[in-house]
């Protein structure tokens, strides 16, 4: 199983559930623990999709995406 939370940044990440700790790309080490769990999924793929959904959330409801600015979301 896979857990999904937030960072204090505001990025949405995924551990999976027997890890302790994850880094966020903004340098902060999470107490998975510790976090808020969002959501837990079944597999890595259920994970990122959740994840790209938060970030598009997060980043704007409009749908207006730059074909850069997509691609920049689906790494996470
Ligand atoms: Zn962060």
């Amino acid at each position: 199983m896979y857990l999904i939370f937030r960072c204090d940044c505001g990025r949405a990440l995924y551990a999976k559930e027997s890890v302790a700790t994850r880094k966020c790309v903004c340098g902060k080490t999470l107490k998975v623990k510790e976090r808020r769990i969002f959501k837990s999924v079944e597999s890595v793929e259920d994970a990122s999709y959740t994840i790209q959904q938060m970030q598009e959330e997060n980043y704007g409801k409009t749908g207006f995406f730059t074909a850069d600015s997509i691609k920049f979301h689906r790494r996470f």
